[in-house]
């Protein structure tokens, strides 16, 4: 696994792209502003209208998006919307063999693995590239694409990663991008919590949290909560909890990251209790109407109310 600095030789004149949300509209925009022509289908007419005022080709379905492409995008809720697209509405029968399918929605890594197989008997290159880096990320055109697949479809893709984001790690085969991001975002809520609950016993115990916060961040503590995204309200000025935890990660994201990571979990038999623990966090903060608060509100529940 490495990052990637350069590559790539499809020279890309159109491009398809699926799903029109958060993520994907700015990606799809900085796509655009590459001078690449942009076919774009989502089921909302609100995610239609913005791709249309910005300049995209907006199509009524997702078979027309495909028409002339050399490259489809799709970046989609989850499991179902992915398989419904790709198997049971039959987009793959209707892919040409020379264009590139970078599927880039978080989904669970047997669903990524399904559709690559049939993929790739039909003869037609996909990649699984889940992003990290958020919305922020899809804006400024520097997300992580952690991709698995076939290593010379990546070299293909790359010129499209570079215009999205700014690192690009090769995984492994089919699923690996998935497994690899499900790792990193377990790890993440893992530490955030930790973070969390560190810094609330050192402040109930009469400490500052700006001056503990910057102890751990320079000690054996130090992690990328500390030093990128304190959790603490008012240690760092532009992170989400100095602005009552709004914009970020939203907790129902890091909720539906953790419970595909409890399938893989699940799946391999591996013992995770420490994502257990992390995952029961986001499920009470979820439960209890903090769904749109960024993931980093979990520290609330560790403070008196
Ligand atoms: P979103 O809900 O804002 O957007 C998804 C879009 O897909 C919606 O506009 C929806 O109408 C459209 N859609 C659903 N089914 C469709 C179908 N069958 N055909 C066409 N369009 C369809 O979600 P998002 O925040 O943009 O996230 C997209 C993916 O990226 C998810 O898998 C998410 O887990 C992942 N992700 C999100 C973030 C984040 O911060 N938002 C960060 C990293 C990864």
């Amino acid at each position: 696994m490495g990052e990637k600095s350069s590559g790539g030789s499809l020279k890309m004149k159109k491009v398809g792209f699926i799903g029109l949300g958060n993520m994907g509209l700015p990606m799809a925009n900085n796509i655009l502003k590459a001078d690449i022509e942009v076919n774009a289908f989502d089921l909302s007419k609100e995610a239609m209208q913005r791709a249309d005022e910005l300049g995209m080709k907006t199509k009524s379905s997702a078979s027309e998006v495909i028409e002339n492409i050399d490259a489809l995008i799709t970046m989609l809720p989850n499991d179902k919307a992915v398989e419904n697209i790709f198997l049971k509405e039959g987009l793959l029968e209707k892919i040409s063999k020379n264009m590139i399918v970078i599927e880039s929605s978080t989904i669970n890594p047997e669903v990524s693995k399904k559709v690559s197989k049939k993929a790739k008997e039909m003869n037609i290159s996909m990649l699984d590239a889940p992003v990290s880096g958020g919305v922020k990320g899809a804006e400024l055109g520097t997300l992580t694409f952690i991709v698995g697949g076939e290593e010379a479809d990546l070299e293909k893709a790359a010129p499209l990663f570079k215009i999205m984001g700014d690192k690009i790690f090769y995984a492994g085969k089919a699923g690996s991008g998935q497994i690899a991001k499900l790792c990193n975002n377990m790890l993440l809520a893992i530490h955030m919590c930790g973070t969390a609950e560190t810094i609330a016993m050192g402040v109930n115990n009469g400490l500052d949290p700006i001056i503990l916060s910057e102890i751990m961040k320079n000690s054996s503590g130090g992690n990328w909560s500390l030093e990128k995204y304190n959790p603490f309200p008012g240690v760092m000025k532009e992170a989400p909890a100095s602005n009552n935890y709004s914009g970020g990660f939203l907790n129902s994201l890091m909720l539906k990251d953790l419970n595909l990571a409890k399938e893989l979990a699940n799946q391999s038999k591996s013992n995770t209790p420490m994502g257990r623990l992390a995952r029961e966090l986001y499920e009470e903060l979820n439960n209890q109407g903090f769904e749109g608060l960024d993931f980093s509100s979990v520290q609330q529940n560790y403070l008196d109310k």
